[in-house]
């Protein structure tokens, strides 16, 4: 275990602006994927990715971000998406 396990600052879905982090973990509570984790040492303090692999790219963490640290990459694409695995459901 390591806490520097993963220097990415996105997924394929969100990215993280370290700078912009105030340390609220409200990321952290949201993301049911655990693809979140926490900085803390030393006075270090914010959210990191530590398995962006994970990502499902439900956006919970994004709206739970009130600083704007992190963003949804290319937004659309993932509303499309979300509507055409809708769309494949109510077909079957
Ligand atoms: S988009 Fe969803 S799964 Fe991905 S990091 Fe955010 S809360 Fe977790
Ligand atoms: S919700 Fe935003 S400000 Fe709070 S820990 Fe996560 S990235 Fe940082």
């Amino acid at each position: 275990m390591s806490l520097f396990r993963s220097r990415q600052s996105s997924t394929r879905f969100v990215r993280l602006n370290k700078k912009n982090c105030t340390a609220c973990w409200s990321c952290v509570e949201v993301c049911h994927k655990k693809a979140l984790g926490r900085i803390d040492i030393f006075g270090h303090r914010h959210a990191h990715i530590v398995h962006p692999e994970l990502c499902t790219g439900c956006l919970k963490c994004v709206e739970a971000c009130t600083s704007g640290a992190l963003t949804a990459i290319n937004p659309g694409v993932v509303v499309l998406l979300g509507l055409l695995v809708s769309l494949a459901f109510r077909v079957r």
